[in-house]
């Protein structure tokens, strides 16, 4: 049936939308569905099935017909085993801190709430660039102005780094180590400078620690992924399942912190995402039972991989987690990130330019959740063509 058009379609996206791109990730997908069989390095999940004990607590869930409505806050099982998750890994007291815990739809949900709950227009938010690609949206939304603090070459958010950034409108600083696009993790001492230039300046901190299960043992302290909730409890903790037991379509998160802001954004999940769902939830209370330390060690074995297979070619900052490096395309090429990664998709591997990450474009991220025989056909590809065209080779 064709209709005429009444409306202006174009003419309704507010003004909000507008400001925000589509997601570069995306584009390369879409690039990437037009290849035969693509190497395909852009991934941002990890390539292993969600653990089995994790599968049948969420299939035993639906059948037990818990597929309604929860609590907004989350059920309260999964918030207790999340408690005391905490407890004993950052030392946090959450009932006796004056703190809460609200499990939201994905790490994206508690930062988007967080955001809304906290940014006024006009008010600063301070993320490292490179940056993960949802902050600029994020504080978009909230109508919070995003101030870039420039990490290359290192990727390192130091305190000295972000005070030069800070203005009287800063409001929150957003964290997030190990590092999405650059796997770079922050050591305890980096963090403790931070946690006190942010006490100093009244700023609050937002970590997002989605990445703290993968962390591997160069970058660890006391056997564990270096943290800022270690030397304060008012900030706000975001961490995530999805990408550590390999369930990133679960859509499952939490966030703790003070208590007031928490109950700010309880009040807004209420009217937007209602609840996170609930056979998710309920799959996932004994996910702090699970071992992972096996995949860990996997992904830490392609990490060293991929190191070696640049070292001499080009700059990589090392990653202590996460799965993605952030390599720099060698200068003496001559070419932008963008144009480096096309010709990766010439070879039919695919990687995404920085500008995605960044106000630059002089690096790709490449993501080594991939199959290892994948991963070393890739890198010998992408290798290749960093010597290849090298001017006067
Ligand atoms: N933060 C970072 C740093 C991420 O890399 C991602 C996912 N790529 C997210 C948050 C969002 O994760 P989720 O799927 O849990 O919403």
């Amino acid at each position: 049936m064709v209709t005429q058009m009444m409306h202006d379609f174009e003419a309704m996206i507010s003004r909000r939308c507008r400001a925000i791109d589509v997601s570069g990730i995306r584009s390369v997908f879409e690039l990437g569905a037009k290849l035969d069989d693509p190497i395909n390095l852009s991934i941002g999940q990890p390539d292993f099935p969600v653990p089995e004990a994790l599968k049948q607590a969420a299939i035993d869930a639906i059948r037990a017909d818990h597929n309604g409505y929860t609590l907004t806050q989350g059920i309260p099982e999964l918030r207790e085993r999340v408690a005391a998750h905490l407890q004993e890994d950052i030392g946090w007291d959450v009932a006796a801190g004056g703190q809460s815990v609200l499990i939201s739809s994905g790490t994206s949900g508690a930062l988007l709430l967080a955001s809304l709950a906290l940014l006024d227009p006009g008010d600063e938010v301070i993320v490292s660039d490179p940056y993960f690609v949802a902050y600029p949206a994020i504080s978009e939304l909230a109508g919070a102005k995003l101030i870039c603090c420039n990490t290359y070459p290192d990727f390192r958010l130091t305190a000295e780094r972000v005070e030069r950034a800070i203005t009287p409108r800063t409001k929150v600083l957003l964290l997030n180590s190990p590092g999405n696009p650059s796997g770079v993790v922050l050591t305890g001492d980096e963090l403790r400078d931070l946690v006190d230039l942010c006490r100093t300046h009244g700023i609050l901190i937002i970590s997002d620690e989605i990445y703290d299960e993968f962390t591997y043992d160069d970058a660890r302290e006391d056997g564990r992924c270096p943290s800022p909730a270690r030397f304060t409890d008012e900030l706000l903790l975001v961490r995530g399942f999805g990408k550590s037991y390999g369930c990133t379509g679960w859509r499952m998160g939490y966030v703790a912190g003070p208590a007031r802001i928490i109950r700010e954004m309880a009040k807004l999940q209420q009217y937007t995402f209602v609840c996170a769902p609930s056979m998710a939830q309920y799959g996932l209370v004994g996910v702090f039972d699970v071992d992972m330390s096996d995949m860990v060690e996997v992904y830490r074995r392609r990490r060293d991989m991929v190191l070696a297979a640049f070292e001499g070619v080009t700059e990589v900052a090392r990653p202590g987690g996460a799965f993605y490096v952030f390599v720099e395309v060698p200068k003496a090429l001559g070419l932008t990130a963008g144009e480096f990664v096309r010709l990766g998709f010439s070879r039919n591997v695919l990687t995404i330019p920085g500008s995605v990450f960044s106000r630059r474009d002089t690096h790709f991220r490449l993501s080594y959740a991939a199959p290892e025989d994948k991963l070393r056909q890739g890198l010998d590809i992408l290798v290749a063509l960093m010597s290849e065209n090298r001017p006067g080779v």
